[in-house]
């Protein structure tokens, strides 16, 4: 082989080995922009994410039961599209880094006294009898979490998370990572998470600029497409992710979801592609669905098991991916125990290959798409990946901080055992 044709032949052998991750890191980057707003309810950004996987289907050919790929269904969901400001003793603090409100928080503003509950009163009836006496209705209660020291004391302030002192609101003090989250409903009382640091015993007030809408029958979709079979086109293998995320909080804070679910969402758009390649063509047929409102409690992929295009007993199996983009500790299969010959096929091809370091055995869960058909009696799988960053439902979970260090090699594993399965 002469000197150029090597070369030729290395960065040929590097491309076929880096081209899904490269196609993947795009798709992340893109739905992890600015531009998506966190793939939530405010600025459009649930229905521009759609819009992209739906011109992608287009892309790669793929057939469509609907108009664009799309099958819409009405969602309630609490959104933070306006303004989200705290102010502590006259310290403005950031949302997302310093602060976030509870996903059900109602909209609030003013300026308000900062009362410190003691977790030490709990059990001392006098303390608390004299406590409970005071009239808290223009007050925010701060209960300092990292004061906690025991389960009973856990137990109690948990339970005043449901305002029975009739607070004007409530402030939990912690040091843990944020994890936020979205909800179908709004409290009576704003509930506000703060960074210990940020905050102390001295601060007398807090003023707060909490712009909550609760948006009822907000129109959102799940996008499906899939490829015909070439011998036995009644049946389907399903891919699936949900594309959905958590949004913003305020008109700073993008919770940007690339580990969730950038990662699996460009997972099954790179299988889309891989498999409408003439070459690949599968026997049977194969669906891509892309769920909506999967943050707000599964309600895309619960939707289309109420609504499906065709009867679900036609699903071969699902196989749901969400969190992709790790994979340095291996990979989980939920429901991998009912489904005990999937997980057994996954495994012999991997000890064969060694794409990933294990494959972690789980029953079942009602963690993400897959649960719905499951209930449903659809051979349904989750596959997540482990280990790598700790970034989960918060502002940290960006495209940039995404290693997908594994995900060739998950790609790879899944189109090995389709071939093996079929
Ligand atoms: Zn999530």
């Amino acid at each position: 082989m002469n000197y150029r044709l090597l070369i030729l032949s290395i960065l040929f052998y590097f491309n076929l080995q880096s081209q899904n991750k490269i196609f993947a890191k795009e798709i992340v980057k893109i739905l992890t922009s600015e531009n998506y707003a966190g793939r939530g309810y405010v600025k459009n950004g649930h229905n521009k994410a759609a819009d992209y996987i739906s011109e992608k289907f287009k892309e790669f050919g793929l057939n469509g039961f609907d108009s664009d790929y799309k099958q819409k269904f009405k969602i309630h969901v609490n959104t933070f599209g306006g303004n989200a400001k705290v102010t502590i003793d006259g310290r403005l603090i950031n949302a997302g880094i310093d602060f976030i409100v509870n996903p059900s928080c109602p909209a609030v503003s003013g300026k308000f006294d900062l009362i410190w509950f003691d977790p030490k009163s709990i059990g001392n009836r006098k303390k608390m009898t004299k406590f409970n006496s005071r009239d808290f209705k223009n007050s925010f209660l701060v209960i300092d979490k990292t004061e906690i020291t025991d389960s009973i004391q856990l137990a109690f302030v948990n339970g005043m998370m449901s305002n029975q002192f009739n607070a004007k609101g409530i402030v939990v003090v912690q040091n843990k990572k944020f994890t936020w989250g979205i909800s179908q409903y709004q409290n009576s009382h704003p509930i506000i998470y703060i960074k210990q640091n940020l905050i102390s015993h001295t601060d007398k007030t807090i003023e707060l600029d909490i712009n909550a809408t609760l948006k009822k029958d907000e129109i959102t979709q799940n996008v499906l497409g899939y490829i015909r079979g070439t011998e036995t086109p009644d049946s389907f293998i399903v891919f699936s992710a949900h594309y959905d995320h958590i949004g913003m909080l305020g008109t700073n804070a993008i919770f940007p979801g690339a580990n969730d679910n950038a990662s699996g969402t460009s997972m099954i758009i790179d299988l889309a592609r891989h498999y409408s390649l003439p070459e690949n063509k599968p026997k049977f047929s194969i669906l891509f669905i892309a769920f909506g409102a999967e943050e707000v409690g599964l309600l895309g992929s619960k939707f289309y098991v109420k609504n499906p295009y065709f009867p679900l007993k036609k699903i071969i199996l699902q196989i749901n991916t969400d969190i992709m983009g790790t994979g340095d500790d291996g990979i989980t299969m939920v429901n991998a125990v009912k489904n005990h010959n999937v997980y057994e096929t996954f495994q012999k091809i991997n000890n064969k290959k060694n794409y990933v370091k294990k494959i972690k055995r789980r029953g079942k869960a009602a963690n993400s798409d897959h649960h719905p058909f499951d209930e449903k009696g659809v051979k349904a799988i989750f596959l997540y990946t482990m280990g790598g960053s700790k970034a989960y439902h918060d502002v940290h979970d960006t495209g940039e901080n995404l290693t997908l260090s594994k995900y060739n090699e998950v790609f790879q594993l899944i189109t090995d055992f389709i071939t093996e399965y079929r």
